[in-house]
């Protein structure tokens, strides 16, 4: 097939980039195709925690973060499908107590408001008032964003690839690119497991298996992939439960005609907005705000459709380096479930002696100053990266995804900043000598 942009893997970058790129081009003329070896979405972006927050040291991925969490917030209401996003708020807690990580704090929340991002600064009576049972010591401060929270990666990807094939991508799943190929130093196609792609425009989102595909076209990515565990414990019980716990059944009786039915429209249900008024009320919502734990190098958050809370990993104190995410055996480590274990209870006691639901292992790329690897390979014409996103790609993804399609189409790129995210920065280019972009080679 011909395809004006060929995107090397479906996960959440690959199929935002090809719902951008399809709104502006003609599908017929101009294919947008993905090729996706597994399923769509069965690569990192299952796995996260899909988490959004907008606290980042660096502030041009705060803004980000910050023109995301707003896309996602309206997503229901534009697109008519579900994300599964809760704004349950998003609680950093530093690494410690002391009176010069206070001020950092207070500095950081003034940076952070100048860009309009909604933060407060919390003290500890205000943070055991926030999340009752926390265990926080006197003159901890952190701070928390109210309009933060999460997606569900189970909702999202099927919404967003279905919005890409309805704007005429192809997104074509079981198709595994096996070269990249070259001629005078430009891309002008793809080798698949479904035949040949023309093209002249390529773009690698291949998650942690993008360094490997792109080390076998002769360049070298500054990436190390990790793999780490996150744990999975049963949801804390609410002080209702705790004090009766035959719970009462939900009356369902009125969700059906609330705001339909003439005689149940009361003054305060047209008032409230429409998202909120269609919003399902029978609808499990998290327990508690996130909590990004730096002191106890772990992220805890709520997943109320599964009726858990899943703890990971941040300070990558259980995560080892591996070459390749298929190197890798499946299982979670034991050593690591403790950890965790001990790590939550320690800060938010209500979760002793809740049933532990396993873990659960996934690869996350990171580069050395922590921002994600974003542009045209130089020496590789029509070779683009989107890689190194860490534990962070679903905050930034609509921001790439618009970006990326403003400069596959010789716009100027306003979503991001270029040239933070440039691979120049790190000297990526293809080596003159690289013959062949194939893993065979
Ligand atoms: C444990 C964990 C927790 C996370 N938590 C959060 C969070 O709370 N908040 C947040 O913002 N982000 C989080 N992230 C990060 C986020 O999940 C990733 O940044 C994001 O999903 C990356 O998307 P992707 O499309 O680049 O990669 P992936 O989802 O991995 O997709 C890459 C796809 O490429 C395919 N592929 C690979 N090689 C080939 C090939 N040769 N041919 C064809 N297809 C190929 C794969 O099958 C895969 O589907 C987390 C990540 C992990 C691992």
């Amino acid at each position: 097939m011909k395809a004006k942009t060929a995107i090397i893997g479906g996960g959440l970058m690959g199929t935002t980039i090809a719902w951008h790129q399809a709104q502006r081009t003609d599908g017929l003329r101009e294919t947008v195709v993905v090729c996706e070896k597994g399923e769509i979405g069965g690569g990192s972006s299952r796995r996260a925690a899909a988490v959004l927050s907008q606290v980042h040291q660096d502030l041009g991925l705060s803004g980000m973060a910050r023109d995301s969490l707003k896309f996602y917030a309206g997503f229901e209401g534009r697109c008519g499908r579900s994300i599964g996003f809760q704004p349950c708020g998003v609680l950093t807690l530093p690494a410690d107590a002391e009176a010069a990580e206070r001020e950092r704090l207070a500095a950081h929340k003034a940076e952070l408001e100048a860009i309009g991002i909604r933060v407060d600064l919390l003290d500890a009576q205000e943070l055991r008032e926030l999340v009752p049972g926390i265990s926080v010591v006197d003159g901890t401060m952190a701070l928390y964003e109210p309009d933060g929270g999460f997606l569900d990666p189970a909702r999202a990807m099927p919404a967003i690839s279905a919005l890409a094939r309805d704007q005429g991508a192809v997104l074509r799943t079981g198709c595994e690119v096996d070269e990249i190929l070259f001629e005078d130093g430009r891309v002008v196609g793809l080798l698949t497991s479904q035949g040949r792609v023309d093209t002249n425009q390529v773009v690698v989102a291949a998650g942690p298996w993008t360094a490997s595909l792109l080390a076998a076209a002769g360049v070298d990515l500054p990436v190390q992939l990790m793999r780490t565990h996150q744990q999975n414990v049963a949801r804390p019980l609410t002080s209702a439960e705790t004090e009766a716990p035959d719970e009462e059944l939900a009356d369902l009786s009125q969700t059906w005609i609330r705001g339909f039915g003439e005689q149940h429209v009361g003054r305060e249900v047209l008032e409230r907005d429409l998202e909120e008024r269609f919003a399902d009320e029978n609808e499990e919502q998290a327990r508690h705000p996130v909590i990004v734990d730096r002191e106890h190098g772990i992220l805890v958050r709520c997943e109320p459709a599964q009726e858990r809370t899943r703890v990971l990993d941040i300070g990558a104190r259980h995560s080892e380096v591996v070459e390749e995410p298929d190197a890798s055996s499946d299982e979670a480590s034991q050593e690591f479930g403790a950890w965790a274990r001990t790590a939550l209870e320690s800060r938010l006691p209500r979760y002793a002696g809740r049933e532990s639901y396993g873990a659960e292992i996934s690869w996350e790329d990171h580069t050395p100053d922590g921002l994600p690897i974003v542009g045209e390979v130089d020496g590789a014409e029509g070779l683009w990266v989107v890689a190194g996103f860490g534990q962070r790609g679903y905050e930034f993804a609509p921001s790439i995804g618009e970006g990326m399609a403003q400069a596959l189409t010789g716009k100027p790129i306003s979503a991001f900043d270029p040239e933070l995210l440039s691979p120049a920065r790190y000297h990526v280019r293809r080596r003159a000598d690289a013959t062949s972009g194939g893993r065979s080679s």
